[in-house]
């Protein structure tokens, strides 16, 4: 499903974040990337939807060489991988609706077919109520939920998420970490860097730790392993 073949990543200032990466996650899997701050997460986590590229190596994400993808490929490899963003990332101009449906690229959808599709994930995240609202008007918790929304609308085969309850509490922390969950149990590969170590150590889910770089531990059933 995502497999990664010695990658490097060097960006244009020369600093080297990913020193032969080589990674295999399977359709399924919910995975943790832990590792300290400036480890090469963030990075580890972009290459996979194409937001940086590799200086050197292979990547292959749901089928998609990501490497050799052409421009107008782009989106329609992103349809397949939902992205979930420690800062949200809504259009504050839209609503909460508008956010989800504009995600939904499908071509020649109808409206009715758009407003069933967003119904459901807001159903699916406990906001139904709230399709009206702009995000300015919604809690970090309830904003984060439109952000997962938004990234299930496409129905991927997989969710990457960098540090998604960065910026949330415990209990909405949890209420985040449930929802991949359920979309982990019907088959959606789910990929999240965390700092969070109560959320890594209470699920003993496979997790990759990234020091320097480089891949340092990949566990089943792991446990975060840092003091910070
Ligand atoms: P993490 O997510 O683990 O904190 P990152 O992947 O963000 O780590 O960063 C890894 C290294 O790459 C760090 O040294 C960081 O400063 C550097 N880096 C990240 N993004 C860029 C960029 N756009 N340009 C230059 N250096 C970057």
């Amino acid at each position: 499903m995502i497999e990664m073949q010695d990658v490097w990543k060097e960006y244009g200032n020369g600093v080297a974040a990913l020193s032969g990466i080589s990674v295999q996650i399977k359709q399924g899997d919910f995975v943790f990337v832990v590792g300290p701050s400036g480890a090469g997460k963030s990075t580890f986590i972009k290459l996979m939807y194409r937001e940086e590229r590799p200086t050197k190596g292979h990547i292959f994400v749901g089928g998609f060489n990501i490497e050799k993808l052409r421009e107008r490929q782009i989106p329609i490899m992103r349809r397949h991988i939902g992205a979930v963003f420690q800062d949200y990332k809504l259009l504050p101009k839209l609503t909460v609706a508008e956010n989800i449906a504009f995600a939904l690229e499908v071509i020649e959808a109808s409206r009715r077919m758009i407003n069933r599709r967003v119904a459901e994930v807001l159903e699916l995240v406990g906001l139904s109520d709230k399709g009206k609202m702009f995000p300015r008007e919604l809690s970090g918790g309830e904003q984060q939920r439109i952000g997962v929304a938004r990234a299930l609308v496409n129905k991927p085969s997989v969710i990457i998420a960098d540090e998604p309850t960065g910026n949330l509490d415990p209990e909405n922390s949890w209420a985040i970490l449930k929802l991949f969950e359920r979309v982990n149990d019907q088959g959606t590969t789910i990929v999240m860097a965390t700092h969070n170590r109560e959320l890594v150590n209470a699920c003993k889910k496979r997790v990759i730790a990234i020091e320097n770089g480089q891949i340092v531990r990949d566990q089943e059933r792991g446990e975060y392993g840092y003091e910070d």
